[in-house]
């Protein structure tokens, strides 16, 4: 099963694609995470995307596009993949889907997350991440037991650059112009469904599998 999740930041594309991943088995692949550990190291793509990232904008697609790729051809993608953060908009919907037919794939759901934005400010506002596991805190809504420090791991909790204020406003534009007509394109295929991104973590995890058990139904 091939996977995207669509959504804008702070919609919950990485909660769910990391329980999605444990229960299917197969991979969630986050171009986030990925652009940010080659930031971290320093790498000559992290340094080439970090200055748009530090804006809230894209990274230009070949960069991105040529990632992800290297990434599906790993073997564990033999089984299915979880797609978080990607594609982003048009152009990279429109690689994706060629070169997944030259490897003889297809996409086989996209689910949006959908959160309006007042509550999306407010999550990414507030969030922190586990500069080790990744794992995804809110300093009202889900504070760590201790304070700067992860509950799963015990590493440093921190703010990532962009979930500054004044970054995040460029993000949810970005999603709006950029990334939203992915709707139209994934409805147009009949493989889109929206999922309401509002309430317990639990009860959205169990409408998305829903909803895939639905489209194997259909298959
Ligand atoms: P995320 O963790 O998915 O919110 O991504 C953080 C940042 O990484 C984005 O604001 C972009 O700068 C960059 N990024 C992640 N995925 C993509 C993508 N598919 N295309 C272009 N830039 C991306």
């Amino acid at each position: 099963m091939n996977l995207i999740l669509l959504g804008a930041p702070g919609a919950g594309k990485g909660t769910q694609g990391k329980t999605l991943s444990e229960s299917y088995s197969i991979p969630q692949i986050s171009t986030g995470d990925i652009l940010r550990a080659n930031v971290r190291n320093k790498t000559p793509l992290g340094q080439k995307a970090r200055e748009y990232m530090d804006k809230g904008a894209l990274v230009p697609d070949d960069v991105v596009v040529n990632m992800v790729v290297d990434r599906i051809r790993q073997d564990d993608c033999l089984n299915g993949f979880i797609l978080d953060g990607f594609p982003r908009n048009l152009n990279q919907a429109s690689v994706l889907e060629t070169t997944l037919k030259g490897m003889g794939k297809k996409i086989d759901l996209a689910i949006g997350i959908d959160v309006e934005k007042k509550e999306l400010v407010r999550r990414l506002s507030g969030r922190r991440v586990c500069r080790k596991c990744g794992a995804s805190y809110h300093v009202i809504f889900n504070p760590p037991v201790n304070i700067g420090m992860c509950d799963k791991c015990g590493s440093e909790i921190y703010q990532r650059d962009d979930d500054k204020e004044e970054t995040i406003e460029a993000r949810l534009n970005v999603y709006e112009q950029e990334t939203m007509p992915l709707i139209e394109f994934y409805s147009a295929k009949g493989l889109y469904r929206s999922i309401d991104g509002i309430g317990p973590v639990d009860k959205i995890t169990k409408a998305i599998t829903d909803a895939i058990a639905e489209g194997n139904d259909n298959l």
